[in-house]
């Protein structure tokens, strides 16, 4: 199966001419016709489009990007010129939004002529953990049809996974690349704070956000961040900070590495085979040379409570901007202004969106500033000295991605608390701005994905995606195939 192949697989493949981009584009759009009718990852499909640049890519015969003709899909918050984006939004999809611009990131990768096959499921702006707050219904994980597939970039981690196409785009706020690629079994990675750009990604967390790739390899998420990452100038946080190539880092050798095994990320009520997967890959490391030790983060115990006030105050403002005016849905015979605000916002906006932004303008609000923004905003000091301490002892950090592998759709409807509780281990490294990566480790008894989660200081991105390349080298987790 062509969609199978990994990024460079595939290059090569172009390269000698032994496949067509058309070929390996129709692939993709065949895979995503045969499995997504049960999976539900894909939301908008530009199918047509795809392959007319194809026929285009193969009549030039270039292939002087390893992107070149690669086809991959994008989480339905990305700005495309002409492609329909809603966030999952019903605000958005009432009269549907079509942007009249490209993200600097698809826009970059245009330029090295890889091709956008489309549009992927999200939570609703990226709110959620396991992609069911989506108004196009919930994705589903493609090793056990009743599970979720994580969340929000659910769409990116299944389209992955189930091999719909080569590699995906997605954003992690909070987690939302590293924890679906866990349940899921690909691999995705969370880069510093203004490594990429967020021009033309829907805002959820504007201080949290961050845009990165979920691949097969962690070979194919360096070639996919050489080509996206860099200074912006429509995006004033991103960094001047040169980017590496990726892929020569890759070999380095892991001999004398130190890695830290925090404490705080071994809980009470984790499963045993994630305890498990994540000890032997501890082992792994020892195995390749590295010096294994454990560590502390004390102030891991308030990383959600911290991240679940800044991401609603943040988000209140954010979603501000959706007022059925410019874009978006409207609503018929408004009584007064104040009247359609209400009733757009009313209709347009979920349950989770309209709680965060309830919290958010409560939290902000004057009397409830000090004591809440002001405070959960020293505490995410706090967490990032926490890091910044760890790596002086420590060259890279290691811990489980989730405390249990993907839960079953529905678990914990009307349960907010409960799904905010599954992101513990990934709110921390956000509100640190610092890189980390998701790669599979393991399976569950039940045969479940597991993920490992590899972390590094600031700008040290390279490092990390060595040190999962080596763990890949070593196992043979990141093989397995979905059964579907
Ligand atoms: N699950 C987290 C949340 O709901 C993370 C979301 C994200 O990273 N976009 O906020």
């Amino acid at each position: 199966m062509l969609s199978a192949l990994t990024i460079t697989e595939a290059h090569e493949k172009l390269r000698k001419k032994e496949i067509s981009t058309e070929e390996l584009v129709r692939a993709c759009i065949d895979r995503i016709e045969a499995v997504d009718g049960i999976l539900n990852a894909v939301v908008h499909r530009n199918f047509e489009r795809a392959v007319e640049e194809a026929k285009m890519v193969d009549a030039t015969g270039e292939f002087s990007s390893p992107l070149t003709g690669i086809p991959y899909l994008t989480k339905d918050v990305f700005c495309e010129e002409g492609v329909p984006t809603t966030a999952c939004s019903n605000i958005l999809r009432g009269k549907t939004y079509i942007p009249p611009f490209d993200s600097t990131t698809t826009k970059r990768l245009k330029t090295c002529g890889a091709i956008s096959l489309g549009k992927v499921n999200t939570d609703e702006f990226t709110m959620g953990c396991s992609t069911e707050t989506s108004c196009h219904g919930v994705t589903r994980n493609p090793w056990d049809t009743t599970r979720v597939a994580g969340g929000s970039s659910g769409g990116s981690a299944v389209a992955v996974s189930s091999n719909e196409c080569l590699f995906a785009l997605g954003t992690d706020t909070g987690g939302s690349i590293r924890q679906p690629a866990g349940f899921c079994g690909c691999t995705g990675l969370r880069p510093t704070y203004g490594r990429t750009s967020r021009y033309g990604v829907m805002s959820m967390a504007s201080s949290l956000d961050t845009i990165g790739p979920l691949c097969k390899t962690v070979e194919d998420i360096a070639i996919v961040m050489e080509a996206i990452s860099g200074k912006d100038p429509l995006d004033a946080t991103t960094g001047n900070v040169p980017v590496p190539m990726y892929r020569q880092t890759l070999k380095s050798a892991m001999k004398g590495l130190r890695i830290g095994l925090p404490k705080e990320y071994f809980i009470d009520g984790m499963s045993d085979d994630v305890e498990r997967a994540v000890r032997e890959a501890a082992n792994v490391f020892a195995s390749l040379g590295a010096i294994v030790s454990e560590i502390s983060l004390p102030m891991t115990k308030y990383g959600v409570a911290t991240y679940y006030v800044l991401v609603p105050c943040e988000v209140s403002s954010n979603m501000a901007r959706y007022d059925g005016i410019r874009y978006g849905h409207t609503v018929e015979n408004p009584e007064s202004l104040l009247d359609y605000y209400e009733r757009v916002r009313s209709d347009g906006f979920g349950p989770e969106v309209k709680r965060r932004i309830m919290i958010g303008t409560f939290a902000l609000s004057a009397g409830y500033y000090d004591a809440y923004y002001r405070q959960a905003q020293k505490v995410r000091i706090l967490i990032a000295r926490d890091f910044e301490e760890a790596f002086q002892k420590v060259d890279a950090i290691i811990s489980p991605v989730s405390p249990t592998p993907a839960f079953t759709i529905g678990a914990h409807e009307g349960d907010p608390v409960a799904m905010y509780l599954e992101d513990i281990f990934m709110c921390p490294q956000p509100m640190a701005g610092i890189p980390a990566l998701s790669l599979p480790c393991g399976f569950s008894k039940s045969g479940l994905p597991i993920g490992l989660q590899i972390m590094g200081p600031q700008w040290e991105d390279g490092r990390v995606l060595k040190i999962g390349h080596a763990f890949e080298q070593a196992t043979e987790w990141h093989e397995r195939k979905v059964a579907i």
